[in-house]
């Protein structure tokens, strides 16, 4: 089995009620080119899920992470693939773009709407009570 593995990003808002979660608009493949995912990626091999995070996150955001605990879900992908989720938070940098097509920080209400309305990568909206839940305690 290999693994991908996505990274909940979240900050407390500018407002300081709730948390903010940073989305990442997909330029590829056309399939799935234009929704919002969880940026990511697949672990290379003898990585951990959580020094996968760190790498991907550094080369699509041009930041420095800190990687925490899983999500509880965990998505099949395919036969010989599986999605994973870690929450994390950024040390140093501000997430730049360089190869999604733009970023956004969402509170719970934006992220419940664009669920609803059906931007989100299909795979990661099994992630989405447990982000709501976590947004909104915050
Ligand atoms: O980002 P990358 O192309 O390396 O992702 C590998 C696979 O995992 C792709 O099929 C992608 O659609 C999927 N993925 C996903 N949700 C994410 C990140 C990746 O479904 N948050």
């Amino acid at each position: 089995m290999r693994f991908v593995v996505a990274g909940a990003v979240i900050r407390p808002a500018p407002s300081g009620a709730g948390a903010e979660l940073l989305l990442a608009q997909r330029s590829y493949p056309a399939d799935v080119a234009g929704l919002w995912e969880l940026p990511g990626g697949k672990l290379a091999p003898g990585e951990t899920a959580e020094q996968a995070l760190v790498r991907e996150l550094a080369e699509e955001l041009a930041v420095t992470v800190a990687v925490g605990a899983a999500l509880s879900e965990q998505v099949p992908l395919r036969a010989d693939l599986t999605l994973v989720a870690h929450w994390a938070r950024v040390l140093d940098g501000v997430p730049r773009a360089v190869e999604h097509h733009g970023l956004t920080w969402v509170d719970a209400d934006r992220l419940a709407a664009m669920a609803e309305s059906g931007v989100l990568v299909p795979a990661d909206t099994a992630w989405v009570p447990e982000l709501l839940t976590y947004l909104r305690r915050q």
